[in-house]
């Protein structure tokens, strides 16, 4: 086999395997045309850490990262809601009646008691 010949991985044969799933780790190496990634992973049995190597085309490579993006929305929504937590507690909120206060009022504007 000539060893310049490098096998082009389907991207879906890779996100469908175990291996990205249980990825905490990449690397991608360029050579030439193709991408060689390798993905460090925990293998099944918790204990040991494997790695694999995939070749991709540079098309193929885009698709793999969004798929892996795609992956892992939770991480995507709670960074989201942390960005809401934070700018809803620089609101004034009212001790008597709980309402949500620009940060620059003085005064509730629903009962009108003084905001600290
Ligand atoms: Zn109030």
């Amino acid at each position: 086999m000539d060893k310049n010949e490098v096998r082009i991985e389907p991207v879906e044969s890779i996100v469908d395997s175990i291996t990205v799933y249980f990825a905490n780790s990449f690397s991608i190496v360029q050579r030439g045309q193709h991408f060689l990634l390798t993905i460090g992973y925990d293998h099944p049995d918790g204990v040991s850490v494997k790695y694999r190597t995939f070749a991709l085309d540079a098309d193929g490579l885009e698709r793999l990262v969004d798929a892996i993006n795609s992956l892992f929305p939770e991480e995507k929504e709670q960074e989201e809601t942390s960005e809401k937590k934070a700018s809803s507690s620089s609101k004034k909120v009212c001790p008597n009646c709980g309402w949500e206060n620009e940060p620059s009022a003085k005064f509730c504007v629903k009962c009108g008691a003084k905001l600290p």
